[in-house]
């Protein structure tokens, strides 16, 4: 159980642009939000506030009732996938997806059962001594996500995850993180460019611009205002 909270947040880079400007929200749990913009509005710096990558500037950001921006971002609970998919191009694919879990002192045993419950999820059983540059950019997307879910956090975030792969590809993916979503039923908030995938996948969506929430309601309520 989740609910992310944001009061009030803003945030002014050191050079003096203001690119988020005192956003409050509410994403209860379970929800799927999603976020759209053009670019430049500040989506990819919101994302990167809730994971701890970026410091806010003013406000707050609570899971439920514990306050996380001050927190440093193993601490927080949440798990980010990445457009680039940033996996580490030494290691394997069991250990990109046994890294965090090694670092937080699971027992061998309970990393073993939880990487290879994932990859089972996900389809990469057959995958898993193999290193990211031996991989499809679709396995290696299923790879990050993996690697995000093997930490069961309280949120998931999302920057543009479909973004780098083929039409053809980012259709079959937007149905497995459908399935996935389902299945898990995670608070998550997700940037994209594309406008299917926000209607797909959105339980609501967020319409930013400069900084900014425009708009939010669900994708009907978006799509359909005159
Ligand atoms: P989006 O994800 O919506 O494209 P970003 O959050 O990446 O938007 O960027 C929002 C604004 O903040 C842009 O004008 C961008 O140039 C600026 N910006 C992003 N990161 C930095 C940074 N580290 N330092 C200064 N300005 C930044
Ligand atoms: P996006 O795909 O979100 O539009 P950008 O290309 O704007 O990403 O930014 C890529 C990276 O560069 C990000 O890490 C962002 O924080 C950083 N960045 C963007 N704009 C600036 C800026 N004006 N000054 C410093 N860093 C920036």
């Amino acid at each position: 159980m989740a609910t992310l909270h944001f009061q009030q947040i803003a945030k002014t880079y050191p050079n003096g642009t203001p690119v988020v400007r005192g956003l409050s929200l509410e994403i209860p749990d379970g929800e799927f939000m999603v976020i759209v913009g053009p670019s430049g509005c500040g989506k990819s710096t919101l994302l990167r506030m809730v994971a701890g990558l970026e410091p806010i500037t003013s406000g707050e950001i609570r899971i439920d009732d514990k306050v996380i921006n001050k927190l440093e971002p193993a601490e927080r609970d949440i798990a980010m996938v990445f457009q680039n998919y940033a996996l580490y191009p030494h290691m394997t694919v069991y250990d990109n997806m046994a890294y965090s879990l090694r670092i937080r002192k699971m027992s061998k045993q309970q990393i073993d059962t939880t990487v290879r419950a994932a990859a089972q999820t996900l389809g990469l059983e057959k995958l898993l001594e193999r290193k990211p540059g031996e991989l499809s950019g679709g396995q290696r997307q299923r790879v990050a996500m993996g690697r995000a879910i093997v930490r069961q956090p309280k949120v998931f975030l999302f920057d543009e995850p479909l973004s780098n792969l083929d039409a053809k590809l980012r259709v079959q993916m937007r149905l497995e993180l459908q399935t996935l979503h389902q299945r898990l039923r995670t608070t998550s908030l997700y940037v994209t460019h594309d406008q299917i995938e926000a209607m797909t996948l959105a339980d609501r969506m967020i319409v930013m611009n400069a900084g900014a929430a425009e708009q939010i309601g669900t994708p009907q309520e978006v799509f359909d205002e005159p």
